[in-house]
């Protein structure tokens, strides 16, 4: 049976203090909240994540951090690496996202390196594939979503592959208030399935976790649960507050 998951991406968002608080007021809803089988992670900005990972370590949930630089040590001003990250018991990391992507001009070929140093470091990444809108409206989106899975996921042994959490973030859904429709999610998180069992097997293609990003909220975030191949969310925005958060978290 696959992890349900339910990941806040906090981007570049809260001072220490209000970070403070909000994981706090997370980890005590948390307490209370019946998740089911849902696993829930917090992805605060790096500087956050040791207080982050204190508080999980008491807590009901997972931490992931939104970027590293692929190695383990060296010359990179400014960089973190998850030989650094696996000493503070961070379990994810974010790949791949549509803003890093963007603003960073991260390559397929980069984020695959992002990957194989996350893996060896025994960190699951949250690799973030996904369309924008001119890509869907010329009806490019499978292929585009198939060549990111390609390029920079495909080159992994199987049992490495089954390491990894797809999050499927069409990037005009993302921060627009615009969510993809839960048949827009399921045709994709299906498609991409189906790529995984082409390439590896039928049972590593049911044992990944795919995830929708995109506008997520708690409104909407139960209908794209409830479709068979949605298995959990990476959520933006609605991340920043607790009670809508849990809302989310709490929607299987
Ligand atoms: C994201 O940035 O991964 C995301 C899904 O953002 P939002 O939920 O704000 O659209």
């Amino acid at each position: 049976m696959r992890k349900q998951i339910v990941a806040g991406n906090w981007k570049m968002n809260k001072t220490f203090s209000e970070a403070e608080i909000l994981i706090t007021e997370i980890a005590d809803a948390l307490d209370e909240a019946d998740l089911k089988n849902a696993e829930v992670v917090l992805c605060p900005p790096a500087l956050y994540l040791e207080m982050t990972t204190d508080v999980a370590f008491e807590s009901n949930f997972k931490v992931g951090a939104q970027n590293i630089y692929p190695e383990d040590s060296g010359a990179f001003t400014g960089e973190i690496s998850p030989l650094m990250l696996k000493e503070l018991n961070v379990s994810y990391c974010i790949v791949g996202h549509s803003e890093r992507r963007k603003y960073f001009n991260e390559s397929h070929e980069f984020l695959k390196r992002k990957v194989d140093s996350l893996l060896k470091n025994n960190i699951s990444p949250i690799f973030c594939c996904g369309e924008v809108l001119p890509e869907r409206e010329a009806n490019r989106h499978f292929d585009v979503v198939k060549n990111q899975l390609e390029e920079s996921l495909f080159h992994l042994p199987e049992e490495e592959f089954m390491k990894i959490v797809v999050a499927y973030e069409p990037v005009w859904a993302i921060g627009t208030g615009v969510t993809a429709s839960k048949e827009q999610a399921q045709e994709m998180h299906s498609f991409i399935r189906g790529l995984i069992s082409s390439k590896y097997d039928t049972t590593t293609a049911d044992e990944t976790t795919i995830l929708y990003g995109g506008s997520c909220n708690g409104k909407n975030a139960a209908e794209l649960f409830s479709q068979p191949d949605v298995d959990g969310g990476l959520i933006g925005g609605a991340s920043l507050k607790a009670e809508e958060f849990l809302q989310i978290a709490t929607s299987f």
